[in-house]
């Protein structure tokens, strides 16, 4: 029976995938021992800092995770910062095969003028700030003018929007951060555009989030009908499922009737940014339209267009990726997730992804090296076991039961690791 040590950097959807994959691939002759590394004192990636808090269905997966966790052949790394702590190199030298799963973290930019002003974020920041995630609870987030826009037409964009125009108490039942709680319930927004460069056949939100809208309770949600049924003509018959399914779902939101809700949510196609208006902080968009520029006064613009890999030294980037062959990078280093592919896809599609990689690197492996693991390179790190990651996630799910919530996030790395007994 051969055993071989795989290190796996980075604790969201792709990394327990991974390690998940490499479970199954275990047989007679060989075995796996997994250490998951991972930066901030809680795993779960995308799952605790990415899906919105008023989705709890997607976050049950969290149970799969848990369940890999559980193995015997399974440990976390938890507060280790790969690339500061430790060295890819190190971990290549020790381990049979490395494995980069840290995901998209850095929201790529618009490259307009006033990008940069006070009240312009992207959904990088915006999104794991009310997730409470400990690197963003001091996001200068201004909620205080009447009127945001959302560019870009995915899922984020549609998260973010739909948070921003949500009545705010219904996120009491939710583990939205606290702090995101009390500036959404002191927010003057009522108004919030969601701003697409094309037309509807090109968005690129997918129908069940779309057919989820009409349901909002306290928010008007308002498409053009002329803009849907110009998309139809333009997508003409022989249209793919995913678009005649959005457009079906775009065609009963646009049919709707407009409620008289104080809140409102309204999708704009054909808008591509311009330029972002202000002097110290951001007062308007202007967009370029086919009927000429058109201007939205806002004092917030959140953009949701896509994320970027952010880079750790030792691995080979390229256009927001980790330059790969089918998650192969070099040597005994791989790569699964968004960092490999991009960001695209739903928190599934990383387990085929990941499942196709660990193939590869299956037979790739010669005999066991037998060279230590990271606990030989760690001396005064304080690390965060999966032990100590469930007595995290008891105390906050604890702290959570008498408010009628999943659970209560801790912001602060130091409250994390007190509830870790740390
Ligand atoms: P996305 O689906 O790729 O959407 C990005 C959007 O940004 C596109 O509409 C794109 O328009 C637009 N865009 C790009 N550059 C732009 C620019 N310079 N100016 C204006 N618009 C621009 O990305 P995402 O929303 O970040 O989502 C990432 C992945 O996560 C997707 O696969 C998504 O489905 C998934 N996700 C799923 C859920 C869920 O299942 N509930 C929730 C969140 C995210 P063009 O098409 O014109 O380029």
């Amino acid at each position: 029976m051969s055993r071989f040590n795989i290190a796996i950097v980075g604790a969201g959807p792709a990394g327990y995938f991974a390690a998940q994959a490499l479970q199954n691939l275990a047989n007679d002759e060989r075995t796996f021992s997994i250490d998951m590394i991972e930066r901030l004192p809680t795993p779960w990636g995308l799952v605790r800092s990415g899906v919105a808090p008023d989705h709890p269905k997607i976050k049950t997966v969290s149970k799969v995770f848990e369940k890999i966790a559980s193995s015997e052949n399974f440990r976390l790394f938890a507060n280790v910062e790969v690339g500061a702590d430790v060295t890819v190199a190190q971990l290549q030298e020790k381990y049979d095969a490395v494995i980069i799963a840290t995901g998209s973290s850095l929201g790529k930019k618009l490259g307009i003028p006033g990008e940069d002003l006070r009240g312009s974020l992207s959904a990088a920041v915006f999104v794991p700030w009310y997730n409470a995630h400990p690197d963003f609870v001091g996001v200068d987030t201004p909620l205080d003018a009447e009127t945001a826009v959302v560019i870009g037409a995915g899922n984020v964009a549609m998260d973010v929007a739909r948070m921003l125009a949500l009545e705010p108490s219904e996120l009491d039942p939710t583990d939205t951060a606290d702090h995101a709680i009390d500036a959404l319930k002191k927010s003057n927004i009522r108004k919030v555009y969601i701003s697409a460069r094309r037309g509807p056949e090109h968005a690129a939100f997918t129908s069940p989030e779309l057919r989820e809208l009409p349901k909002l309770e306290h928010t008007n949600v308002i498409m053009k009908k002329a803009d849907i049924d110009a998309a139809i003509v333009r997508a003409g018959e022989a249209l793919e499922k995913d678009v005649k399914s959005n457009l079906d779902a775009m065609l009963l939101i646009a049919e709707n009737p407009k409620g008289e809700h104080e809140r409102t949510m309204e999708f704009l196609f054909q808008h591509t940014p311009k330029e972002i208006l202000g002097t110290d902080r951001v007062e308007g968009v202007v967009y370029s339209t086919p009927n000429g520029d058109v201007t939205i006064k806002c004092g917030l613009v959140i953009s949701a267009i896509g994320y970027q890999a952010q880079g750790i030294e030792g691995v080979p980037y390229e256009n927001g990726k980790v330059v790969n062959s089918d998650g192969r990078v070099h040597d005994n280093l791989y790569v699964v997730g968004w960092a490999k592919r991009g960001p695209s896809g739903v928190i599934g599609t990383n387990k085929s992804d990941a499942a196709a990689v660990m193939e590869l690197l299956v037979s790739d492996l010669g005999s066991p090296k037998n060279a230590g693991d990271i606990s030989e390179l760690l001396t005064h790190q304080i690390v965060v076991t999966q032990e100590h990651w469930q007595k995290i996630n008891e105390a906050e799910i604890a702290a959570g039961e008498p408010k009628g919530k999943p659970r209560v996030k801790s912001v602060e790395r130091t409250e994390l690791l007190n509830h870790a007994g740390l």
